[in-house]
């Protein structure tokens, strides 16, 4: 079975969590390469959950 879409949301945002507690390039204010690509990942999938909260009602 597919992974829902709030699962998908959830792997990213840990992933990306799990990545800028690990990495010294990445802060509040910068980020490195993969932890941008996490990012936006997280960021991407977040809009959609949410806008998927948002029509459900
Ligand atoms: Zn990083």
């Amino acid at each position: 079975m597919a992974e829902s879409l709030y699962d998908r949301y959830m792997a990213a945002a840990r992933a990306y969590r799990e990545h800028e507690q690990q990495c010294t390039d990445c802060s509040s204010k910068s980020r490195c390469e993969t932890g941008r690509r996490l990012y936006e990942s997280f960021a991407r999938l977040q809009d959609a959950h949410l806008n998927w909260l948002r029509k459900r009602g």
